[in-house]
Formats: structure tokens, sequence, C-alpha cells
């Protein structure tokens, strides 16, 4: 390994305010990345692709809790829905009533993020926010009984403007409020704020984020 997991690590940990989480995002890296972060103490991984994240949990300790962060087809679903720990990247009624279905299987729960759509960029995946009000207002979540919703998850623009990522990070963080207020005012479990990556999680901090996914500062870049 030429790079050193453990000190970088600790380096990102050492910047999160209490109440804040560091979710390691490992995907493309190999396995022995994951268990030198492992052995330094990190216990929550991230994974963005289904057949990449079925083989490291196989391989890996079964006390890792892995986020899956990426897109999600429903016909994938059921490969991590026996052990994946939250789905950060749930941006359709469709998906979440797959999760529903194939977590009823393993006779689980899933806790699972709506993952928003504030950046400006096109290409960004997620609700905005009047389709995010819209399906919360619908109420059908509520009958999906192995399903929770835990919180939010965004990803900004990225652009080196600090002040345009923060202004979309305070939005996500503002409509929290008025989602939790509405929907969840007596449910201390729906309480997660997922943003903030390598290059902006120090602004995320700022805006109310409880989980930093951050792989490149810990990890080193990808090779794809
Ligand atoms: C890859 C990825 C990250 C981590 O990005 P880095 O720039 O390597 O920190 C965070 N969130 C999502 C959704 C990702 O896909």
């Amino acid at each position: 390994m030429d790079i050193d997991v453990a000190s970088n690590l600790k380096k990102v940990l050492a910047e999160l305010p209490k109440g804040t989480r560091l979710v390691a995002v490992s995907k493309f890296h190999p396995n022995e990345y994951i268990e030198a972060a492992y052995q330094a103490g990190q216990r929550i991984f991230g994974e963005s692709h289904e057949q990449e994240l079925v083989k490291k949990y196989a391989q890996l300790p079964k006390d890792i809790q892995w986020h899956f962060i990426g897109h999600l087809q429903t016909n994938k679903v059921k490969y991590i829905a026996p052990f994946i720990s939250m789905i950060e990247s749930v941006d359709s009624m469709k998906l979440m009533k797959e999760i529903n279905k194939q977590a009823a299987k393993s006779d689980r729960v899933i806790n699972v993020l709506l993952e928003l759509h504030i950046a400006e960029e096109e290409a960004k995946t997620g609700l905005t926010l009047d389709a995010c009000r819209e399906l919360l207002s619908n109420g059908e979540w509520r009958t999906l009984t192995h399903v929770h919703i835990s919180g939010l998850m965004m990803m900004a623009s990225n652009v080196d403007d600090q002040e345009q990522i923060a202004r979309e990070m305070t939005t996500a963080a503002d409509f929290f409020e008025e989602v939790k207020k509405q929907y969840f005012s007596d449910d201390d479990t729906f309480c997660e704020r997922s943003w903030g990556m390598s290059h902006d999680y120090r602004i995320a901090i700022k805006c109310r984020s409880t989980l930093v996914r951050v792989g490149t500062a810990i990890f080193g870049p990808r090779v794809y």
C-alpha cells in the first residue's frame, strides 16, 4: 500500500465535531485499504456498486456497517437487502417499495435516506424538494413497515465556489427541518443529514451535516 490510510483517516476524524460521523467511501478500492481503516477503528463504509459491495461484504468483517450511496436499480436491491445497514440514495417510491419487499424477506427494517437534488448540475440524481414533499405528503411510505426513513442525503454542485456549496447544503438543512416538523416530529431516529465529500466536508460540517461521505481524502484517488 502506497498510501497511509490510517493516518489520513485520523486527520479527517479529528476535524469532525461531535454528532458528525464518517462514512469512509471505499468504492473501487481493494480490501486491504478497507482493512487498514477497519484496523484503525472505522466501521461505516460507503459503496456505490452492488456487485462490488456484495463481494466485499462476503470477504470482510461482519461488523462493518455498509452504506449504499450510489444509484440503485430496483432489480439489484435483493442482493444487498440481507445485510445493508443504510441505503442513502433513495429517490423514488418505486425503489422504496422494492427495498421494503426485499427487507421483509430477510425479516429486517432497512434504514434509508431520501436523496435530494439541489445542485444546479443536470446530471445529479435525486428528488427535487417538491418531488420529496409530494412523496411524503402522499403517505404511502407509512405503510412500508420494513423501511425506515432516517433522514436526507445530497451532493452539492462540484464547483470551487464555497459559498454556492454552502448555500446548497443550507437549503438541504433547512428542508430537513421542514420535513422533520411536518412528518417526523415525534421520531428521534429521523436525524441524519448526509452531505460533504472530500472536497467539501469542512463546509458540510458548518451546514449541519451528521454524516460525511469521504473517499479520496482517506484512500487516495480511485483507479477506474
Ligand atoms: C464517491 C462518492 C463520495 C466520495 O467522494 P470523494 O470525493 O472521493 O470523497 C461521496 N458521495 C457519493 C454519493 C459518492 O458517490
